[in-house]
């Protein structure tokens, strides 16, 4: 199957989080926390819509001045997701500049908490100071924080002793195009595929015109019908510091159920579970019972402790082995496969 979403972890499986999902031939792009940022190329970021943050610890939200200084001067609205108190992180660090200057910039930033049960937006306009201002009330939250005619984002919040939200991208449907069926039919690729393709997706009706050539329309339901291949989308999960408890195993689990990659945080070995424990975090062990669980089909593990440095292998190696159910014997009640969901 082609993949719509270019997953790429900029700091590998090691920096700090920061997940950059780009959505091919769309120029879009998704970011999953916000950690350092600095040493990644400005044309991988400025296609970034939207940023979905787990919470605002430091290595998760440092790079967010980066992030700002980037588009400061752009025509364009930033959307940030997260849990309740995002948007006080980001008007603390707006009150940490001057912005005397920027009355004419067109920039905004809309932050979106994302709390039980409801959901608030408030914009932080450049041209008012970054003064914020809330965008109508508190509206329902049920799962899904962002949803258009390409993609959902759901949601689902963690307990880290504070929220961590973890995150699943599902594209609705992959649409691919039957060379064969377009050959047949004296067809050439174009742009006018993607104009059919996002015709398709917003629903529109099946006599829509499409142009294939210059003068020549064709109907939109002939031409899905005929060149187009409809299957469910690609879903990636994303779950970062959290505790391997039953309230967030079940989280997880129902949040991830059948991803094709999920990127999952595995700070410690198992070795040093109390001490993951301790920290809310998981380890490797529990990474790959959680996404054994979740019946995902790939498993990346990512987020490592550095006092593993040399020893990355391990945690990599301990997590698929769980994850593929070589090793199932595991002490105490927390154990992998059936026994989780
Ligand atoms: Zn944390
Ligand atoms: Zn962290």
């Amino acid at each position: 199957m082609k993949t719509t979403f270019r997953p790429r972890l900029l700091n590998g499986q090691t920096g700090d989080p920061a997940l950059l999902l780009t959505l091919r031939w769309q120029g879009r792009a998704l970011l999953l926390d916000l950690g350092r940022i600095d040493r990644v190329p400005a044309a991988l970021l400025l296609p970034i819509e939207a940023v979905f943050v787990s919470h605002a610890h430091m290595d998760h939200f440092m790079g967010f001045d980066q992030l700002l200084r980037l588009f400061l001067a752009r025509d364009t609205t930033l959307r940030l997701y997260g849990p309740a108190g995002l948007a006080d992180c980001v008007a603390g660090k707006l009150a940490g500049y001057v912005w005397n200057l920027t009355d004419e910039y067109a920039f905004t930033i809309e932050v979106t908490e994302i709390a039980p049960g409801e959901m608030r937006t408030f914009r932080f306009p450049a041209r008012r100071r970054f003064v914020r201002e809330p965008i109508g009330g508190p509206r329902p939250f049920d799962g899904v924080a962002f949803a258009d005619s390409v993609l959902t984002v759901e949601a689902a919040p963690l307990d880290h002793r504070i929220i961590s939200m973890a995150y699943a991208v599902s594209e609705r449907t992959h649409l691919n195009v039957r060379p064969d069926a377009l050959a047949a039919a004296g067809l050439r690729p174009g742009q006018w595929l993607n104009v059919l393709k996002t015709a398709v997706r917003s629903g529109a009706d099946d006599d829509t015109p499409i142009e294939v050539l210059p003068g020549d329309r064709r109907p939109l339901g002939e031409l899905r019908d005929t060149l187009l291949s409809v299957t469910p989308g690609q879903k990636i999960a994303y779950v970062v510091d959290t505790l391997f408890s039953p309230a967030n195993v079940a989280a997880i689990v129902r949040l991830a159920a059948g991803a094709d990659l999920f990127f999952c945080e595995s700070p410690f070995l198992d070795d040093d579970r109390e001490q993951a424990t301790r920290r809310y975090h998981l380890t490797a062990r529990q990474a790959g019972a959680l996404a054994r669980a979740a019946r995902v089909r790939r498993l990346q593990v990512f987020h490592f402790s550095p006092r593993y440095e040399g020893r990355y292998g391990e945690i990599v190696a301990e997590a698929d082995a769980e994850f593929s159910g070589q090793e199932i014997v595991y002490g105490g009640l927390e154990r992998g496969g059936a026994a989780l969901s």
